[in-house]
């Protein structure tokens, strides 16, 4: 019997790594494609994410990480458009855009101002009677505030369409972790699972927090790390807010549908650590609730922890590896991993077809001689 090999193989089943087969397979529809891993991970960040689609609210200098985040945010309503036909699994979005009270500009309310002035991003100034009428639920003590466009999904929803509309293109979704290579000089012949090998022409690395570990097994030094964020959902009615709040890290994100709201985040350099605690999330609400008072009494749904992908720069590590000839790297997502996920999916696919008109430099894995 001769061993299956499947054109691409992806190793990791968060937003990255579906997106991306979902793209390779709208794109190559013969190909043989793979996604590998525990997609129901509880640490998995596309699960953990407040969904927030934030590239002005985030971004203070205009680089190529923000142009490339303003990219993806423009792709979203065509990406969830083309996502939900396949997958028949709706997908929350919203371009009602967020709110960030001055107090979170920590003096710098001028210059955001300008930034948002200079690079044309729609922004209005809301204080006094319209705040009020636009925001009636916000704090008394909250003078002004200023609305930028942005975006917000429900990053479950869109984790469970990618995953059943890469099923339905027929995407071999394989449960089962990968836990070494098999590797002849500078080629992979396939990733080693528990299950048996899975054979491939192509692999791409997109296991989140998790992709250090693995690069570690093929001998390389990726340096990407978990940063935990500690989140909660509260039972709040859907009308009290129609944006999202964006402050430096507390933000509320109202998830519709009679599903509340999401308050976050923390940012803790503590390893893989699953704890979540009590006292941590009675903070997240507390800060929040100084910019929305009804969420202090709110009833708490639930509270998480997940991981962001955090590499040393900071930025995500995408594109092929310098010393693998069949690896590509598409990781170090960070705190915008949902907000580049389509963008991402279609550079990714672009530099695996040999299709991309150009390597972006400050995400290349050579940077990190990978
Ligand atoms: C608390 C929090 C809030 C966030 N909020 C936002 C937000 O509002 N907006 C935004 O844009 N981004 C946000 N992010 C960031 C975003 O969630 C991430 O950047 C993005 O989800 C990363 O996706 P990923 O697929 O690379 O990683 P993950 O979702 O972590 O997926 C990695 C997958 O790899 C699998 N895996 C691990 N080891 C292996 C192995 N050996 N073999 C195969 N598979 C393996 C894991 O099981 C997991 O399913 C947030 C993240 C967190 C934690």
């Amino acid at each position: 019997m001769t061993e299956k090999i499947f054109d691409v193989v992806v190793i990791g089943s968060g937003v990255i790594g579906h997106s991306i087969a979902f793209r390779l397979k709208r794109s190559r529809p013969e190909w043989s494609i793979s996604v590998l891993g525990d997609a129901m991970n509880s640490l998995t960040a596309s699960r953990a994410a407040a969904g927030m689609l934030a590239p002005f609210g985030e971004s203070e200098e205009d680089n190529r990480f923000f142009r490339f985040c303003r990219e993806s945010l423009e792709k979203y309503p065509q990406f969830v458009e083309e996502l939900v036909e396949i997958s028949g699994v709706p997908v929350f979005l919203s371009h009602s855009g967020s709110i960030m009270p001055d107090a979170a500009f920590e003096g710098r309310w001028e210059e955001r101002l300008e930034f948002f002035r200079e690079h044309d991003i729609a922004h209005e100034i809301w204080e006094g009677k319209r705040l009020r009428e636009k925001v009636p639920h916000i704090s008394p003590e909250c003078k002004r505030v200023v609305w930028v466009r942005g975006g917000q999904v429900n990053n479950r929803q869109l984790h469970d369409s990618l995953q059943v509309a890469s099923m339905k293109l027929g995407v071999e979704t394989i449960p089962h972790n990968a836990l070494g290579f098999q590797r002849d000089g500078s080629a992979i012949g396939s990733a080693s699972t528990d299950s048996g090998e899975v054979a491939g022409r192509k692999f791409i690395l997109a296991s989140g927090s998790w992709s250090a570990q693995l690069a570690a097994v093929l001998d390389v030094n990726l340096p990407v790390k978990p940063i935990k964020g500690q989140m909660c959902r509260l039972k709040v009615a859907d009308d009290v807010l129609d944006y999202t709040v964006h402050g430096f890290l507390t933000y509320i994100a109202p998830w519709r549908g009679g599903q509340g709201f999401v308050v976050g985040s923390t940012m803790e350099d503590r390893g893989f650590d699953p704890a979540i605690e009590d006292e941590v999330i009675r903070g997240l609400i507390e800060r929040a609730a100084e910019i929305l008072p009804c969420l202090k009494d709110a009833p708490l749904i639930e509270s998480w922890t997940g991981l962001r992908p955090a590499a040393r720069d900071r930025m995500p590590v995408m594109g092929k590896s310098a010393r693998y000839k069949n690896l590509y790297y598409s990781t170090g997502h960070f705190r915008n991993g949902i907000l580049q996920t389509p963008n991402q999916a279609d550079y990714i696919a672009g530099l695996v077809l040999e299709t991309a008109n150009d390597v972006i430099a400050e995400f290349d894995p050579k940077r990190y001689d990978l």
